[in-house]
């Protein structure tokens, strides 16, 4: 069937504007939008009834634009107000590209699917690809910001049934490295463990095992600086509660929810976020990235860099031997006792680069160890009554305990 016969069939189904019948075509001959390639079918359809003295076409052609679409239900008349919609919703935000997205009536879709069955073609789009597309572009005039399918900041989705434009308002990313330089401040929010985060006598109403932590540190000052609802972070990895985080600090990736603003001075929000922790924590090297980030951090088998305090029972001699055995050793090492409750007990096998030991006293020593991540430090000391070998404790033959722990370096 030729394409003048198959537009011919679809004029046949009842009035069509020239967007949905240009549609059916819409694979052929690019450089042209539907309604264009539509005109263009009508006006040879014209020609052709004119010529063969086709009274019948003629009047099938005269017809089918008097009366409203069947397919669309004239929707792409209103291309012009869909547009306007969205840029004022849009308008409440800052971006730099967008996208646009079509919920589709149950009706449309159905009037689709029996004009592709009825016509038979096979170079047809969907009406959505189209919807969005036209109203993509009438943004873009307006607003001079592009479409951007592939990662848009914003989604703006055409909500056919209920007339309205919903905003998907995409996350805003900021990478940087965290200092922890006091004791006894977890990661993120740590619900109380007798009340579950409700509220209790313990936890004396905050529903918090610890009053501050490294991420509502943060969450305030950026929610500010972006207007956001509400932010998420993620670490790369986490030190223990009572461990310090020195040297140039732990990756980390905070999430703005819903933001407003993304063009945020990012030196200044640091300086905001270290005066308001008063020595807590610190942050810096502060700088946008992409959602991925937040995966590679999260893969990211780092090495990492202790300073350990230890109590022992050994003379300096024993445990300089057994640090020398240690070093370039892989331990085998079970999930330690102490975090089993919430923890699979596997069984892992992470490498000791080196340890040197930086001061020794009769019954302390300060050890800095160069290890894999995700070997548990404390228990490579203590040997957690077996379930880590080998260990200083195992080595020596006597007790040890790491009692204070700073990281010096991840990465
Ligand atoms: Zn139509
Ligand atoms: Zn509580």
């Amino acid at each position: 069937m030729t394409i003048l016969d198959t537009a011919r069939k679809i004029m046949h189904e009842g009035p069509i504007c020239d967007h949905c019948l240009g549609r059916q075509f819409a694979k052929l001959s690019t450089g042209l939008s539907n309604d264009q390639r539509g005109q263009a079918l009508r006006i040879t359809l014209a020609m052709q009834a004119s010529a063969g003295k086709d009274d019948a076409l003629q009047e099938e052609l005269a017809k089918s634009t008097q009366n409203k679409c069947w397919v669309c239900n004239n929707l792409f008349n209103h291309l012009d107000s869909w547009a306007e919609k969205a840029v004022s919703g849009l308008s409440d935000y800052e971006y730099d590209n967008f996208l646009v997205g079509t919920k589709v009536t149950g009706l449309l879709a159905e009037n689709e699917e029996i004009i592709w069955a009825e016509s038979g073609t096979t170079f047809a789009e969907p009406l959505k690809t189209e919807l969005n597309r036209e109203v993509g572009k009438r943004i873009e005039k307006i607003t001079g910001k592009k479409a951007n399918l592939k990662k848009p900041q914003i989604v703006a989705l055409l909500d056919l049934e209920n007339d309205t434009v919903e905003l998907e308002i995409n996350s805003l990313y900021i990478y940087g490295r965290y200092r922890k330089l006091v004791r006894g401040i977890p990661q993120t929010r740590w619900p109380c463990r007798e009340c579950g985060g409700k509220g209790c006598e313990r936890c004396d109403n905050t529903g918090k095992m610890y009053q501050e932590s490294v991420d509502e540190l943060i969450k305030p000052h950026l929610m500010e600086a972006a207007r956001s609802e509400d932010t998420a972070f993620h670490g790369a990895g986490r030190e223990d509660i009572d461990a310090l985080m020195l040297g140039d600090g732990r990756p980390f990736v905070v999430e703005a929810k819903k933001p407003h603003v993304r063009k945020i001075d990012l030196g200044a929000l640091a300086s905001e976020i270290n005066s308001k922790a008063e020595d807590k924590i610190e942050v810096l090297g502060l700088k946008f990235v992409e959602s991925e980030t937040v995966e590679q951090l999260k893969s990211m088998k780092a090495d990492k860099v202790y300073r350990l305090k230890i109590v022992h029972a050994t003379t300096e001699e024993k445990l300089k031997s057994s640090i020398d055995i240690l070093s370039g050793t892989i331990i085998k090492q079970k999930t330690p006792t102490r975090v089993l409750h919430r923890r699979a007990d596997l069984e892992r096998m992470r490498k000791v680069h080196s340890i040197d030991l930086e001061s020794f006293e009769t019954d302390t020593a300060v050890l800095v160890v160069n290890c894999e991540g995700g070997l548990y430090v404390k228990e490579l000391v203590s040997g957690d009554g077996g379930r880590t070998v080998p260990s200083v404790a195992f080595l020596t033959g006597s007790e040890a305990k790491v009692i204070e722990l700073e990281v010096l370096k991840v990465g």
